[in-house]
């Protein structure tokens, strides 16, 4: 759906990508899916029982990255354009196609992203070009945007610049006007789709592994592209301005989600209530402690009063404002729809129909 107003009712937003079969897959299940596609919004997983699910968009096989784009991303710019503090989260097991969907495949010497990129350098296309028309039909007002970007990376809960890999450990840090933000990242002013595209080629170099291998560190890590989006114009000779961050997260796979004995006791601990000093932070692997955040920010909606634990981790605490506050989130859960992969595919649905009831 393009219409913006698609994201009025509900501020998290969660559509389905299913990626198509690969080589390995039909070499050893054949075409034997785990999922059946029923209809723009729901979805069965075929296993026993049979399931259905219902998401705010299913985007199957044959959806290429054009069309993704002008479903999910699309919604995202104007967010942005209207002042939202806009995030897209790319979820799934490591293979699933996160990575896929959020960066694609890019140029390195192109000036425009090529077929097969994907969300982050199709969002800065139509923002740049939206920033443009905005700036041309409001020169009366002198409007003026201004757009920064920053590349980081977790892992192991270590913060690493991507844009410069020389800053490693980088702190996160808390202010009453910004929020939180990681102390002494890079931040480059970016004017153009070349600008943005240089960037990435650049940054995404110095991720930990960047090939894709079940076991590798690239499954283990989380990349967080953010843009702040400021702009500034006069009225009755009054300055003003606002504000927007953009946050594009390819999060690391989440395929560990067997809990260690630590967790499940500290899950416990929550389900009877107990007081968050009690619990020691990096206790919980981020699937947990994301899908804690998830599970109790739906809790809340429902008017039970729970901690979100927003600081047992980095991601959660970089991104606590996009995960629950006044700003319009999107999940895009990435399954295989392999029957080699059921067991995953069920487990990304299941958090996928959760998530869509914060
Ligand atoms: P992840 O980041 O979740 O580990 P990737 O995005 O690296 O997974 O995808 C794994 C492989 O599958 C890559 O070779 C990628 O190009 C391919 N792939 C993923 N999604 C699609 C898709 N929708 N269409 C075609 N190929 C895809
Ligand atoms: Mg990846």
């Amino acid at each position: 759906r393009e219409d913006p107003s698609f994201w009025m009712e509900n501020n998290v937003q969660v559509v389905i990508r299913v990626r198509p079969l690969n080589n390995t897959e039909k070499n050893l299940c054949g075409y034997n899916r785990c999922l059946r596609q029923e209809s723009a919004q729901s979805i069965t997983w075929t296993g026993h029982p049979e399931l259905c699910f219902k998401f705010d968009h299913v985007a199957c096989e044959s959806v290429n990255q054009e069309v993704l784009f002008r479903v999910a991303g699309l919604p995202m710019v104007e967010n942005c354009m209207a002042g939202y503090n806009s995030c897209v989260f790319s979820y799934g097991q490591t293979g699933s196609g996160k990575t896929h969907t959020m960066l694609g495949e890019i140029s390195e010497l192109g000036v425009n992203p090529g077929p097969e990129c994907g969300m982050i350098p199709r969002i800065f296309e139509l923002l740049i070009a939206r920033i443009r028309e905005e700036e041309e039909s409001r020169r009366d007002e002198k409007l003026k945007y201004n757009c920064k970007c920053s590349f980081l990376e977790i892992y192991n809960e270590q913060i690493t610049d991507l844009v410069d890999p020389s800053s490693t450990n980088l702190l996160l840090r808390e202010d009453t006007n910004v929020g939180a933000y990681v102390e002494n990242l890079t931040e480059r002013e970016v004017t153009s789709v070349g600008d943005i595209l240089t960037l990435l080629t650049q940054s995404s170099v110095n991720r930990k592994v960047s090939a894709t291998n079940m076991n590798s560190a690239s499954s283990r890590s989380h990349t967080v592209f953010t843009c702040t989006i400021e702009s500034r114009w006069e009225k009755d000779s009054i300055c003003n301005s606002r504000f927007a961050r953009l946050n594009l997260v390819d999060l690391a796979g989440s395929e560990r989600q067997t809990a260690s004995g630590a967790e499940v006791k500290t899950i416990l601990a929550w389900k009877k209530g107990f007081e968050c000093a009690a619990i020691q932070p990096c206790l919980l692997s981020w699937i947990v402690n994301f899908s804690l955040v998830i599970t109790n920010l739906v809790d809340r909606t429902s008017g039970k009063k729970w901690h979100i634990p927003y600081r047992d981790s980095k991601l959660t605490f970089l991104l606590q404002d996009s995960l629950g506050g006044n700003s319009k989130t999107l999940i895009i859960a990435n399954v295989s729809p392999s029957l080699c992969s059921s067991k995953e595919t069920l487990s990304t649905l299941k958090f996928a129909q959760r998530a869509r009831r914060i």
